[in-house]
């Protein structure tokens, strides 16, 4: 009834008090706590740091019964329950490193009555024996971790969580609330679809990070760039992303070689050397740390004051996690993403030699990441409609396309047009390379060879320069005027890209960034 759901919110205000020691909850908090408190199943879709541990934890401590809490990774188990143990919360976990006798200890509590909130990996869950132990046992909800990882169309598929479609079904009478960083619309509803959600309320939190400076640039000596950057910061923690470990190693060892205080961070290392690493990070005995994405997961030191890309991510919710690192104190902070076009073909190899089931999930990702690049639409806009929320703001002033640090082509369509029908006169066959080549008018063999120094698109281009032709070629892809297909990734027109042809529709080219450039462009520029 109303007034019993009323006096359970109360109750939950009291236990984030007396337990947590919080006031207050934050505004997505309280209306999760609510769908946990009705037994209404829900999807919340709240950034890393939002606070989406308390919308279970807090209503298992307010509804009868025990709460099930399904999460992928052990460790993040362990300090979850440490941490509620410490607050004198009856929390408990079960997995493959714990002894038969521990296991048994946790069922005879469970089954006298005393857990409230039991951690589970989701295989553990779904054997026979521990679901046959759970239905013996009355269960007020399941929340499901990280539920992006029952989505193919995410960024972490793991084939384990498919299973857990099931819980609607065995355990009729409690409801199911999902939770996750990182949802695109797509995987929203597919995590839906996927854990059988009746009813669904979704909410999505702020995705937005206004104190953080983006800036997309191209790869004009990315070395120098990443230096002249971390000049900028004397004495500030910065992070490097770079795609591969060899990478980390070769970047380190060169920041190293200029004075800067330095550790690198992969996967390659030792356990220890990693967490050394980290902690002389964290306790600010280095300045800065170069790393792949392995690094990050579950770090917490909110003074990171910028983050730089060495290449592009493989995707947007890992670009979201990666740049969300630097300014957690709410302090303005800097992001810099430097981007090549050999960028999506390095990742697109590592992909075709990953999951071939997840290829087609991985590609799109991968093209929403490079379009993000290539795109000349604010920054902070961009990425928060591709969370799926709006953005208000006219301009951010807080990225390099509102800052009006890009050097826009004054006359897009004409430029896009000449590029267009070089591509119609190679008969939609070549890929970018060689269509560079014939607008800059190369003397190359294989232009020489195809006759194609006779064309009147030969040399159109040539007072620009490959580099700058090269990019145009790559945001006509990303505004979806050209694609690249086939084993050659041969250029073709879409039909966007034909009306554009005839001086019609929308296009918006930028020229290359080179660093000389760059660091004039403006107040924040590097
Ligand atoms: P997420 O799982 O979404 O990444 P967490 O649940 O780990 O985020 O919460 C991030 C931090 O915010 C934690 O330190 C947590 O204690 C704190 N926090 C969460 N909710 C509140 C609140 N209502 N008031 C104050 N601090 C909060």
């Amino acid at each position: 009834s109303d007034s019993s759901s009323t006096e359970s919110l109360e109750r939950a205000h009291q236990v984030l008090e007396s337990v947590w020691g919080y006031d207050s909850f934050r505004p997505l908090q309280e209306e999760a706590v609510r769908d946990v408190i009705h037994g209404r199943d829900s999807l919340v879709v709240l950034p890393t740091g939002g606070g989406k541990s308390l919308c279970y934890q807090v209503p298992a401590l307010v509804r009868d019964g025990m709460a099930v809490v399904v999460s992928p990774l052990i460790s993040l188990m362990k300090d979850q329950v440490d941490a509620l143990t410490n607050n004198g919360v009856a929390a408990a976990l079960v997995n493959s490193t714990q002894t038969n006798d521990q296991k048994r200890e946790t069922a005879d509590r469970i089954r006298r009555g005393e857990i409230k909130i039991l951690y589970l990996a989701p295989e553990r869950l779904l054997t026979a024996k521990t679901m046959d132990f759970l239905r013996g046992v009355p269960i007020s909800f399941f929340a499901i971790d990280e539920a992006h990882c029952v989505s193919n169309w995410g960024h972490d598929f793991r084939p384990e969580y498919r299973g857990l479609r099931v819980l609607k079904e065995q355990f009729p009478n409690a409801s199911v609330h999902a939770f996750t960083a990182t949802a695109s619309q797509l995987v929203r509803d597919d995590i839906a679809e996927q854990l059988n959600l009746e009813n669904p309320h979704v909410l999505v939190g702020n995705f937005d990070r206004p104190n953080l400076t983006y800036r997309m640039v191209r790869n004009a000596g990315k070395m120098n760039q990443i230096q002249h950057f971390i000049q900028k910061h004397p004495g500030e923690s910065g992070v490097v992303y770079c795609i591969t470990r060899k990478e980390v190693e070769q970047t380190s060892a060169a920041l190293a070689g200029t004075g800067v205080r330095v550790l690198p961070y992969h996967a390659g290392l030792s356990d220890e050397e990693r967490q050394s690493n980290q902690e002389a990070f964290i306790q600010e005995k280095v300045d800065v740390i170069v790393a792949t994405v392995a690094f990050g997961m579950g770090i917490d030191k909110s003074n990171v004051r910028y983050v730089i890309h060495a290449g592009m991510p493989k995707s947007i919710e890992h670009y979201q996690q990666e740049s969300g690192r630097a300014g957690r104190d709410g302090l303005a902070a800097e992001c810099v993403l430097i981007h090549g076009p050999g960028d999506v073909m390095s990742w697109k190899r590592i992909l075709e030699n990953g999951d071939r089931n997840n290829f087609d999930a991985a590609m799109q990702s991968l093209n929403s990441m490079a379009a993000l690049c290539n795109g000349v639409h604010c920054r902070h806009a961009a990425l928060v409609e591709y969370f799926g929320q709006e953005y208000d703001a006219d301009n951010c002033n807080a990225c390099d396309v509102c800052l009006g640090e890009l050097d826009v082509v004054e006359d897009p369509i004409t430029l896009s047009q000449k590029i267009l029908s070089c591509v119609v006169r190679l008969k939609e066959r070549y890929g970018a390379g060689h269509t560079v080549k014939v607008l800059t008018g190369s003397r190359d063999q294989k232009v020489l060879q195809a006759g194609h120094d006779e064309l009147s698109t030969y040399g159109l281009l040539s007072n620009d320069g490959a580099a700058a032709v090269r990019t145009w070629i790559d945001q006509l892809i990303s505004q979806n005027h050209l694609v690249s297909v086939g084993e050659y990734h041969s250029l073709r027109l879409t039909p966007s890209g034909r009306e554009l042809l005839r001086g019609e529709g929308q296009v918006s080219l930028t020229r290359v960034a080179t660093r000389s450039s760059a660091s004039n462009a403006g107040r924040d520029s590097w």
